[in-house]
């Protein structure tokens, strides 16, 4: 994903789900390691994390953009944009915003892949692949790489 295609991103999802403009400018910056976006206060723009970016699925990325957009929009109306603020977690449940960054794929070091339905997951501890099933579809998940990419 381009600088371009994520700032369009950002507009579409700020229209659709605050039905209020990002009129500012989004980038990525991969000095960003753990978190996924920032909200700059001085200049209103918004950073992201490329790593998280071509990691995670849309509708993550959707998630992390919402997220900050939650920053971005309630800094701008003077009201509390902060995350102890109630306007905030208020806001970011109705919009369907990430609480945290999704987990980046450098810092999971078990990858388990489902051998039903194909959908892997990716954690920091190993896993009991016969206690735990498939989140989507039952099926049995197997190890697939002790250090994805
Ligand atoms: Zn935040
Ligand atoms: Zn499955």
């Amino acid at each position: 994903m381009t600088d371009q295609e994520l700032q369009q991103m950002v507009e579409a999802i700020s229209l659709a789900a605050f039905h209020r403009p990002f009129a500012h400018q989004a980038t990525f910056n991969a000095r960003l390691k753990t978190t996924g976006g920032r909200f700059h206060l001085q200049t209103q723009t918004l950073d992201f994390n490329p790593r998280l970016f071509a990691a995670v699925s849309p509708a993550q990325q959707a998630g992390v953009i919402k997220h900050e957009l939650c920053h971005y929009h309630l800094y701008r109306q003077h009201r509390g944009y902060q995350h102890r603020d109630a306007d905030f977690k208020q806001l970011l449940a109705a919009v369907g915003g990430s609480r945290y960054a999704p987990a980046l794929p450098q810092l999971a070091k078990y990858c388990y892949q489902c051998q039903a339905c194909g959908h892997q997951y990716l954690r920091q501890r190993r896993m009991n692949v016969r206690r735990y099933a498939c989140g989507r579809c039952g099926g049995k998940l197997r190890l697939l790489a002790n250090r994805p990419r």
